[in-house]
């Protein structure tokens, strides 16, 4: 017998494409907090996301009578048509992320706007509203996140282990902390605080924060440009290297994102200068014109798709090159003692 499936069902299943794990949930609510122009965010998480997440910001909150709709699915204040797609200033747009996480998890927002008095409290269960009430608070929104798939114990099965469910957390505060620098970004994790960079900080003491000093003396920093790109960023030299890839960032126009062919074109520049099966560390930051990328390829949005690829990659290799051979010609500089 064929039959349509209940509006539970087909929510549940479309929740499984945004939040795969835990870290989805992370990455979803502080992209929220971001898009809603906080300049301080809080992120905790107890037993790796899965028993709970708190996202708190002080960006500009959610006014009460729309907070029911923030939570439907497609509801979105970030796009009105499709064209709207190329020319994206936010990082969330499909509208799914509150609905889905919902759908799967017990959530308790805290919010408010600058217009109102008073802060409203949510509390959802099985996507639905169970209670509200008014409570003093700061300008800005905490999303609590409670019980992840308690009502999905098949996706639960399916979950790796809570270690390394919490390490991908970290992994993704790594890249959001980088990202955003110059917003200031603290991470708790089973009530350890993991970091806590500051607001306006600049990149590079965002980087002593969360690498520490050593690493960072060995990175070089540079900036280069094209008539629809810039790029910014560090590299390391051609001392300092790692035996994996765990250091290397990519951002365009502030969105973390896997680039082989970014990597490879700095990688191959490597070659002469480091030991093979060693890799260099670079945080890369392009600001191309939105016209130029189509992010609406892949659901969590790390994959892009670029038109003028091929003469970035040219560029960034040739820079790279000419910063390694600059380090490397350079004097040998002898202390006096
Ligand atoms: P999207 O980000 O794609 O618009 P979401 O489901 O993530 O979809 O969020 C729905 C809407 O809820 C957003 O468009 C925004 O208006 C509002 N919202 C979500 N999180 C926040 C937040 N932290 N602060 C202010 N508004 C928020
Ligand atoms: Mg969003």
């Amino acid at each position: 017998m064929i039959q349509v499936l209940s509006n539970d069902t087909i929510q549940k299943i479309a929740a499984g494409e945004v939040i795969e794990k835990p870290s989805s949930i992370v990455k979803e609510l502080v992209e929220n907090s971001i898009d809603a122009g906080a300049t301080n965010i809080v992120v905790e998480i107890k037993n790796g996301g899965l028993d709970y997440i708190e996202v708190l910001d002080n960006g500009k909150g959610i006014a009460k009578d729309e907070i029911e709709i923030a939570f439907k699915r497609h509801a979105t204040s970030k796009l009105n048509d499709f064209n709207d797609l190329y020319n994206l200033q936010s990082l969330g747009f499909r509208g799914e992320a509150l609905a889905s996480i919902v759908s799967v998890s017990k959530v308790i927002i805290s919010t408010r706007t600058n217009d109102e008095k008073l802060g409203h409290k949510v509390y959802f269960e099985d996507g639905k509203k169970i209670e509200e009430r008014p409570i003093a608070k700061n300008i800005g929104t905490s999303i609590i996140v409670k019980d992840l798939f308690y009502n999905v114990p098949v996706r639960k099965r399916f979950l790796k282990s809570k270690t390394t469910e919490a390490n991908s957390i970290t992994n993704l505060m790594y890249k959001l902390a980088i990202g955003n620098y110059g917003i200031g970004i603290t991470y708790i994790k089973d009530d350890k605080l993991i970091f806590e960079t500051k607001e306006k900080e600049n990149l590079n003491s965002v980087l002593t924060e969360l690498f520490g000093v050593n690493i960072v003396d060995n990175l070089l920093e540079f900036t280069l440009s094209g008539r629809e790109y810039k790029i910014n960023g560090y590299i390391s030299n051609n001392k300092y290297y790692r035996a994996n890839r765990s250091l290397q960032y990519i951002y365009i126009n502030g969105r973390y994102i896997e680039s082989k062919e970014i990597r490879d074109s700095i990688e191959t520049a490597y070659k002469a200068v480091i030991p093979n099966g060693r890799y260099p560390v670079f945080q890369i930051f392009l600001s191309i014109n939105p016209k130029h990328i189509d992010v609406n390829i892949h659901p969590n949005k790390e994959k892009v798709q670029i038109t003028i690829l091929e003469e970035i990659l040219n560029s960034i290799q040739l820079k790279t090159k000419e910063i390694l051979n600059q380090e490397f010609s350079l004097p040998e500089i002898k202390s006096k003692d």
